[in-house]
């Protein structure tokens, strides 16, 4: 789950306001839960569960700090700098604390998982530490705290999927929503926190993922995208059936909803990834055509000491594999760790040669973080210095950079099918979608077209987004 997208500050902001109902909104003596969200994906689609699983038992959320009785931070562990701004944030609430005794500061998520009690004796403000598969514990602890104790539950499960859970869409424009099909991770990648915090694999039950993807789609939304740290290892047995289900034949059923509901998913592993899911893919029109592949490094030898149990021969095979059944144009992203244990120089230009030959639509690029627990922290030495690492990162940005760009042209001139999200940020005059190929669209409005597929001709482009004019 490494991959998986990790929304910026301005995506962030303002996401974790509930859409509640105005009669919600009267006197509401209930205990109010300020909750703020870090890291990927996955953890946006669990703060949606944990409201739901709070507003079950009679709290109400609260977007303003000053009136919560309670602050939740759901947390990423995957490099040291998120966990250093987390212990930042906790400093903040001193004030809110001295001056509101009673208040409760909560730490969910994978640094609660990694650090577990530790977090209570390195961190006093925080009065609460519950780890992603304790949340339907979270009112009991809740009253423990009210008891007067300090709360902790870091349980790992090998069952719990929260599939019978129906999330509070925070993280939305009412268009687009995440649908978590998985849970955990059975890959052991060497650098890796998510197998330590999140656990061993799980598939939820796969009606409960089809009824969500209906609701979803009856109540406006367009568009889902099927979250999994490895979403091709998806596989679920029906308990009286014994009839097992796969990703390929999952994502299958979920695009025979409905044509009218666009299916994007993430993250794809490849070693798992199968014709069989790009010949499903092919076959219908509302499968988005795009593709997130990590590749983590262009060079055998470093994937070897990385544990990701393929070559880059392999990689650059699948990499075929999708343009030949999907075509030039389908979108494929990567996720790239600059300066890992030992990487040398040349090893380094394997991987700029492995973006030259994919010229990848967008990535993730990190420099290797050394996370306290994983395999490479016990046995390799974070050995490639700061300076070299920001240097080697700096290259794959730059040269990936280009590549967006020469993508981006090559789509000038075309015709899109965009599903409007809402008003570009830059000017409620411009509206902004994505294309199939999940490309970011501005464009004039004519009208509010909100939630509508619309055609839109590309006429202009930057290296990050297109510019386009309604034709229809
Ligand atoms: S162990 Fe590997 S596949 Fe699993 S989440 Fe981490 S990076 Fe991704």
């Amino acid at each position: 789950m490494q991959d998986l997208k990790v929304l910026s500050p301005e995506e962030i902001k303002g996401l974790d306001e509930p859409r509640i109902s105005p009669s919600q909104q009267q006197t509401d003596y209930s205990k109010k839960i300020y909750l703020e969200s870090y890291g990927c994906q996955m953890n946006f689609a669990d703060s949606e569960v944990v409201t739901s699983i709070l507003m079950d038992q009679g709290y109400s959320t609260t977007s303003n700090i000053q009136e919560a009785d309670t602050i939740l931070l759901n947390t990423c562990a995957i490099r040291e700098n998120a966990e250093q701004k987390i212990r930042h944030r906790l400093q903040s609430f001193k004030p809110l604390k001295a001056k509101n005794p009673h208040l409760t500061v909560g730490i969910l998520g994978c640094m609660a998982e990694r650090l577990k009690t530790k977090l209570l004796e390195e961190e006093k403000i925080v009065d609460l530490v519950a780890g992603p598969d304790a949340y339907r514990d979270l009112p009991r602890l809740l009253e423990e705290i009210e008891d007067g104790n300090k709360a902790v539950n870091v349980f790992l499960s090998r069952e719990e999927t929260y599939g019978n859970i129906e999330p509070v869409r925070l993280h939305t424009n009412g268009v687009t929503a995440l649908v978590s099909i998985m849970r955990g991770c059975n890959n052991m990648c060497s650098f890796c926190v998510v197998p330590y915090t999140r656990g061993r694999e799980r598939s939820r039950d796969l009606h409960s993922i089809l009824k969500e993807c209906s609701n979803l789609f009856d109540s406006g939304y367009r568009e889902v995208t099927l979250l999994g740290q490895n979403v091709d290892s998806y596989h679920w047995q029906n308990p009286d059936t014994k009839e097992t289900i796969n990703f390929a034949q999952l994502l299958e059923k979920v695009a025979q909803l409905t044509p009218e509901l666009r299916v994007r998913f993430s993250t794809s592993h490849p070693k798992d990834i199968t014709d069989e899911v790009l010949h499903t893919m092919a076959a219908y029109d509302n499968i988005c055509k795009n593709i997130h592949l990590p590749a983590q490094s262009g060079n055998n030898r470093i994937l070897e000491l990385m544990n990701r149990t393929y070559t880059r021969e392999w990689y650059l095979e699948r990499i075929k594999a999708i343009k030949r059944i999907l075509g030039e144009s389908c979108g494929i992203s990567h996720d790239l760790i600059a300066g890992f244990c030992s990487e040398t120089e040349e090893e380094h230009q394997d991987t700029l040669i492995l973006l030259e030959e994919v010229k990848y639509d967008f990535g993730y690029m990190f420099s290797y973080s050394e996370r306290p627990g994983t395999p490479a922290e016990k046995k390799l030495a974070d050995d490639v210095p700061e300076e070299i690492k920001k240097r080697r990162l700096q290259e794959i940005i730059d040269l990936q950079r280009i590549h967006s760009a020469y993508r981006n042209q090559l789509m000038l001139g075309s015709i899109q099918r965009v599903l409007v999200e809402g008003d570009s940020k830059k000017s409620a005059a411009h509206h902004f979608g994505r294309t199939d190929n999940n490309k970011v669209v501005v464009f004039p409005k004519k009208e509010e077209m909100k939630g509508k597929f619309v055609d839109v001709k590309i006429t202009h482009c930057t290296s990050g987004t297109l510019l386009g004019e309604l034709i229809n």
